[in-house]
């Protein structure tokens, strides 16, 4: 804990609110930029986060960040192998791609020779390169303590209580229920939430604008069994497995939402159901309900996790309200938020942690480019919010179409595969060295297309009737020429039997 007090007279640069991933390294770099930065956090750390998986594109922004602002150990964390090699302490898991198995009403799990009810995306190539699941309270934590390290004023308990902008701003900060004033010429808000600039400057967010409707109950487990134990008692052949589905971003899809399961290397598993509640099905329901109802519904998820206990951190199983929401406005005179402050729709695809750093590099940009000119600053921040927004949207568009299709595995298999195709794309550009754009190549009109096109051809096959075998199988092809100019890894080729090992990012 540092007390604030002496702190009062002294005039930052920029003040960063909310020491998640996204705001320690935000400051971070800042610092090393050479600004004079402040990092408040209302809470304490270690704390529990959740939204822990990341992605080859993740791994990508990490490299370059670290590079570009010269924070060397921050590169280690872009692949498991060396994050092992250096931060062993810092727990994290091994994330070899995304899996994806379909549970039925009432059955154990089954499938067949050619894989009709599972999908396995390889995203790297062997563990040593694997992406990997961050323990967020550790990750978080280590951040912070770099902070300190590098000298960078860090108060934590501590929150704002009102901001006045003149020439700079003046915050009324709360520490320990002493109010003390804080100077700063700008400030980002990496709070992870829309509350405080509600709080701030009475800026709005809505759920309005989104296809998706879901919300998600979740928590960390210990101990417990591995799926690709259950399937071998099942006597499911895994023998043509890209890779050990334990060691990935393992998705069990019901046909009301799907589940996450992320494991850790101490053992503890982080699981949570997404449901879609586009009929309110569940408002008034009890979480506790819930969580029975589905074990009972799906009795291979209920063999997984029946017997497992709580972790003790956070010991209780938490439940979101609904996910999806943007604000209004993003950015200001003096201030921008980052992109998880802005909105969010769904962890389906695992899309947090990178839309983050993407943003986290393009304020970054924008700030040591424009500094010193509010007319060019005001602009490229125009932009920025554009960008977000638009990222918003072709993400919204992709998670809708797949909750459109749990139901049916085959069309789940053919529509997620847009969005494969997409981040494909955004990954050769980042590979390329090319400019980075938008998140998920979201800058790019004939990818806007293909997604919104494809979802109105989803929906005339799908609205008011069950979808036939022939329908399936006409939009899979469909989909596979409309993905053809961006499908460098043979997706939906039929050969491959939904085993996809070429998808994987050669990141050098
Ligand atoms: C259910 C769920 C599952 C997810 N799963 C994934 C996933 O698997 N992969 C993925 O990439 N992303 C996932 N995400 C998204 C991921 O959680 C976010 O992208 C990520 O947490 C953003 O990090 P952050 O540092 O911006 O915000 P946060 O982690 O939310 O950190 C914000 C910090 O600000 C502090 N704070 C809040 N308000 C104030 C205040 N007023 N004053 C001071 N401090 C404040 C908080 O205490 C916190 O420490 C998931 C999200 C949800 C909701």
């Amino acid at each position: 804990m540092n007390k604030m007090t002496e702190n009062s007279n002294i005039k930052y640069d920029i003040l960063i609110v909310g020491a998640g991933f996204a705001g320690s390294v935000t400051s971070l770099i800042l610092n090393n930029l050479g600004f004079k930065v402040c990092l408040i956090e209302k809470g304490k750390h270690p704390r529990f986060a959740i939204g822990e998986s990341s992605t080859p594109v993740a791994d990508l922004i990490i490299r370059n960040l670290a590079t570009k602002y010269n924070l060397p150990w921050l590169y280690e964390f872009s692949r498991y192998g060396t994050w092992q090699k250096t931060h062993p302490e810092v727990v994290c898991g091994i994330k070899r791609g995304f899996s994806y198995y379909k549970q039925y009403p009432g059955k154990a799990f089954t499938t067949d020779e050619e894989h009709i009810n599972e999908l396995l995306v390889a995203a790297s190539s062997d563990d040593v390169q694997s992406d990997t699941n961050w323990l967020r309270a550790d990750f978080d934590a280590f951040l912070v303590d770099k902070v300190k390290e590098y000298g960078i004023d860090y108060f934590d308990q501590t929150e704002i209580v009102s901001a006045e902008r003149n020439a700079d701003w003046q915050f009324q900060v709360n520490q320990f229920n002493e109010n003390i004033i804080l100077n700063a010429s700008f400030f980002i808000d990496a709070t992870g939430s829309s509350k405080l600039l509600n709080q701030l400057m009475e800026i709005d967010s809505s759920s309005e604008e989104f296809l998706t409707n879901s919300f998600s109950i979740f928590s960390h487990f210990n101990q417990v069994p591995k799926w690709l134990e259950i399937l071998q008692e099942e006597n499911i052949s895994t023998d043509d497995y890209p890779y050990n589905p334990d060691n990935s971003a393992l998705h069990q899809i019901l046909d009301e939402g799907w589940i996450w399961m992320l494991r850790f290397n101490d053992n503890r598993l982080s699981f949570g159901f997404v449901l879609d509640d586009t009929n309110e099905f569940y408002k008034n329901l009890p979480t506790e309900k819930i969580w029975n109802d589905l074990l009972d519904k799906y009795p291979s998820v209920k063999r997984i996790i029946k017997d497992c206990e709580l972790s003790t951190v956070p010991g209780k199983i938490v439940r979101s309200e609904r996910l999806q929401r943007k604000l209004k406005q993003s950015y200001g005179e003096g201030w921008v938020a980052l992109p998880h402050t802005i909105g969010f729709v769904d962890p389906l695809f695992s899309s947090g942690i990178a839309h983050s750093l993407a943003g986290i590099e393009k304020i970054i940009d924008i700030i040591s480019k424009d500094w010193e000119n509010k007319t060019l600053l005001d602009l490229d921040l125009k932009e920025y919010q554009n960008a977000v927004f638009e990222e918003l949207k072709i993400t919204d568009n992709l998670v809708a179409g797949c909750y459109k299709t749990m139901p049916y595995f085959g069309l789940f298999n053919a529509w997620s595969m847009l969005y494969f195709a997409a981040t494909i794309a955004h990954e050769q550009r980042r590979i390329k060295k090319e400019i980075p754009g938008y998140f998920l190549n979201a800058d790019d009109k004939a990818i806007r297309e293909m997604v919104q096109t494809s979802y109105a051809d989803l929906l005339k096959i799908i609205e008011n009737k069950q979808p036939t075998e022939d329908d399936i199988k006409s939009f899979a092809e469909l989909i596979r020429e409309r993905i053809k100019p961006y499908n460098i890894a043979g997706l939906l080729d039929p050969s491959s039997k939904n085993m996809y090992r070429h998808t994987v990012a050669k990141i050098e």
